[in-house]
Formats: C-alpha cells, sequence, structure tokens
C-alpha cells in the first residue's frame, strides 16, 4: 500500500513522521513510500534524501492525501486535513483522542481507521512503538540543556588556578520517562542531582542512576500516590503537605529545578509554589515539563520564558521534541515503522489491521465506520 507523510501544519511543528532511513524500512514490508515536498526540511532531511531512498516527492498537501492509502504524519490532523480523511484511509498520528471526540467521530462517519500513537499500550511488547515514551525521553534531556543554557555556572564542580568552583545541584521533581531522562542527563554533566516522586519504587532507578532520592518522614512509606498501572494517583492532603514541606526546604539550596510530575487525565499537581521560587538564588532555572497540562510551579506561563523579580528564569515551553526535530524526528519515524511491521505481518505490502492484537486493538480509536475509543483493557502484559 502507499504510506504517505505530509508537512507538518501546526504552527512551529519541526518534527516530520517519516525519515529516509524508517522509509527503506517501510519498503521492505512492500509498501510504497510517499513525502510531502519540504516536509523534512526543518527536521534537516531534504527532499533529495528521501528521493535516494526511494520515496516519492509529491508536491502538495492535497495530492499527498489523495494518494496515499495511510497517512503517517505527527500531530492530529486540522479540520482541513480531517475531510481528507476519507473512506477506507489509515491515519496514524498523535490523536489524544478524549481530547479530540468531534475529530474522532468525523473520521469515523467518513470510514477512515485511526490508529493513535498516544493510545499505544504501555506493555513490553508495545515498546518499540511507544511514541509518548521516546518523545518523553527527549523532553527530559532538552530540559537540562535548556536549564544549562539559562544557567550562568557549570554544572560539575571544578577546581581551577581562577578558583573552586561546587558543583550545581538540581532536583528533579517526577521519576517518570521524561524525570528519568533528566536525572541521566544532569549526573552526566556532573551536577549533584536530587530527584522526588510519589512512586516510591523508583527510588532504586534513581540511585542507579548516580543521583539521590529524596524520601519523606511521613508515615512509615512514600507510598501514598502509587496506583495500579504504574502511574500516579493524587496525593493526600497530609502526603502532600508532607512533599511541600521538604520541597521548601530544598528551594533554597537548589540551583536547577526540572518538574515532570502528571497524573493521568487530570491537570498536574502544583508542586512548586510561589513561596519556593522567592526562596531560590537569583540565577536558578526552573523548567516545567508540565506546563501543557497547567504546570506544576504555580508561576509557570505556557510557552514561554519568564525571570522573575527574584532573578530566577522558569521555563514553561511545551515543544521540547520539536526544538530536537532531527532526533525525535528518527524516533517516532521508528515508532511509526514498528506499527507498520505489526499491521504488514506477511511483509507483502497489504495491511491487516487485526483487531485481536492488544497492541492494534488499544491504539485504533476509529474503525470499521465506528469510533472504537477507549479500548479494553489489554489481555497480555
Ligand atoms: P507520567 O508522565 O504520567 O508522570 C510523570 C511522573 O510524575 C510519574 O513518575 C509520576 O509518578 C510522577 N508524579 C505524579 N504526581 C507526583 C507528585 N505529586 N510528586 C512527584 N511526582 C509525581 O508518567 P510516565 O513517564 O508516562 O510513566 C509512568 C509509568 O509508566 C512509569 O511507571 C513507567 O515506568 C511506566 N511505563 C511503562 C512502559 C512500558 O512498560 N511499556 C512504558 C513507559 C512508561
Amino acid at each position: 500500500m502507499k504510506i504517505g507523510t505530509p508537512k507538518e501544519i501546526f504552527e512551529g511543528e519541526a518534527r516530520v513522521a517519516m525519515t529516509p532511513d524508517s522509509a527503506l524500512q517501510l519498503q521492505k514490508l512492500g509498501h510504497e513510500c510517499l513525502i510531502e515536498a519540504g516536509a523534512g526540511a526543518a527536521a534537516g532531511f531534504a527532499d533529495e534524501a528521501y528521493a535516494a531512498a526511494g520515496v516519492t516527492v509529491v508536491e502538495g498537501a492535497e495530492a499527498l492525501w489523495a494518494q496515499a492509502d495511510i497517512i503517517a504524519k505527527v500531530r492530529p490532523p486540522s479540520d482541513e486535513e480531517a475531510v481528507r480523511l476519507t473512506e477506507s484511509k489509515l491515519l496514524i498520528s498523535f490523536f489524544w483522542p478524549a481530547s479530540n471526540e468531534a475529530l474522532m467521530q468525523l473520521a469515523a462517519d467518513q470510514g477512515a481507521s485511526v490508529i493513535a500513537m498516544d493510545m499505544v499500550p504501555r506493555i513490553s511488547r508495545a515498546q518499540k512503538m511507544d511514541a509518548l515514551s521516546s518523545m518523553a525521553n527527549i523532553a527530559g534531556y532538552r530540559a537540562v540543556i535548556e536549564a544549562g543554557n539559562n544557567f550562568g555556572r557549570f554544572f560539575t564542580g571544578q577546581v581551577t588556578a581562577a578558583g573552586k568552583v561546587p558543583p550545581a545541584k538540581v532536583l528533579v521533581v517526577g521519576a517518570g520517562v521524561a524525570g528519568l531522562a533528566a536525572i541521566g542527563t544532569s549526573t552526566s554533566l556532573g551536577a549533584v542531582t536530587y530527584a522526588f516522586d510519589v512512586r516510591p519504587e523508583v527510588a532504586e532507578q534513581v540511585e542507579s542512576m548516580g543521583a539521590q532520592f529524596v524520601y519523606l518522614d511521613f508515615a512509615e512509606e512514600q507510598q501514598d500516590g502509587a496506583a495500579t498501572g504504574g502511574y500516579a494517583a493524587p496525593s493526600s492532603p497530609e502526603f502532600r503537605a508532607a512533599q511541600l514541606a521538604k520541597f521548601r526546604e530544598l528551594a533554597p539550596e537548589m540551583d536547577i529545578v526540572i518538574t515532570t510530575a502528571l497524573i493521568p487525565n487530570r491537570e498536574a499537581p502544583e508542586l512548586w509554589t510561589e513561596d519556593m521560587v522567592k526562596a531560590m538564588k537569583p540565577g536558578s532555572v526552573i523548567v516545567d515539563l508540565a506546563a501543557e497540562r497547567g504546570g506544576n510551579c504555580k508561576l509557570t506561563v505556557k510557552d514561554e520564558k519568564i525571570v522573575t523579580d527574584n532573578g530566577v528564569t522558569i521555563v514553561g515551553y511545551t515543544d521540547f521534541p520539536s526544538r530536537m526535530a532531527a532526533q525525535s524526528s528518527t524516533l517516532y519515524a521508528t515508532n511509526i515503522r514498528h506499527m507498520m511491521t505489526d499491521l504488514t505481518p506477511a511483509k507483502d505490502g497489504v495491511v491487516n489491521h487485526n483487531m485481536e492484537d492488544d497492541v492494534i486493538r488499544g491504539a485504533t480509536i476509529a474503525h470499521g465506520k465506528a469510533v472504537t475509543f477507549p479500548p479494553p483493557p489489554p489481555k497480555t502484559k
């Protein structure tokens, strides 16, 4: 079948869902690849590189959507794109179905199938298709780089002829996929790194990366936020009070704070309050990776960088993966390629949309003229 990737039209989006390398792999599955002219330019992939990889370069989005059977893209379709999702087309992209119900219904009504990359079940077998994790990994890395760029000192401690420099102190709040990537980057740059999470099971991982896990003096165990499925649940008022008290104690000492705390289907918990920002030293930096969902820091402004009266820089950007478009496109295109491998079991260029397969079923939100979201829980781990 023909797999086509259009140029992303969301303002500022630099990623692309197909790379010359992923196209080579897709062709080995028996598919033909198409790319809209210029689609990879912002991520550093020229039309010539696609052509050299056997991809047909198509002029204009309309022609691309009309010719492709399968559309692979990054962002959910715009209204203009959605009308091109006609009978029997398959769309593979991020979709956020819970927030885009009308769009999902439209796709189903038009007879298109949609695989939402954000709905890939987080089970072991699906890790290679887990685009949420591959993008969170990049965001965590980039958050540290962004912090360093706004911080006027070294990360690592140094003894130089011109004087002794202490290492920076970095606190990472939330040790999920993005938080762990931030911890790894911070320790490898030589900062003294601390991390906190409501899920006590991550303490070992944090410590194995050379960071110190922040424990609370709270009852017997720091377990209040742990819930099913590996995700966090909202904390009790007592737990939250203990957590904030600990953060208040740490705030004057920390040079950089990277917040990544999220709870599924909720606004981000507010964990870094105004008084904590005020208690930080001038020149300190906060990078709030939860900015998209309201922010973990009270003073975060979404998509902006601000400097407070006491000289603390707060970064609320929500497009970290797009700021590293070459890397994120490579990983995202690989996630899509793995999805296509599962959809093309005979490697004969024919899609078998097998709704008995846990991963395919979980990620499919429209199929056979019906909305198929939310999916049943996966049967396997
Ligand atoms: P997430 O983005 O939903 O949340 C980020 C982190 O914030 C989580 O670690 C969460 O515990 C933490 N958090 C929530 N409230 C907090 C608070 N008040 N204070 C401090 N931290 C708080 O999580 P994620 O990165 O998507 O990962 C969630 C889980 O899913 C992890 O257990 C991860 O290992 C697991 N996971 C599994 C797979 C797989 O098996 N395929 C893939 C990815 C992630």
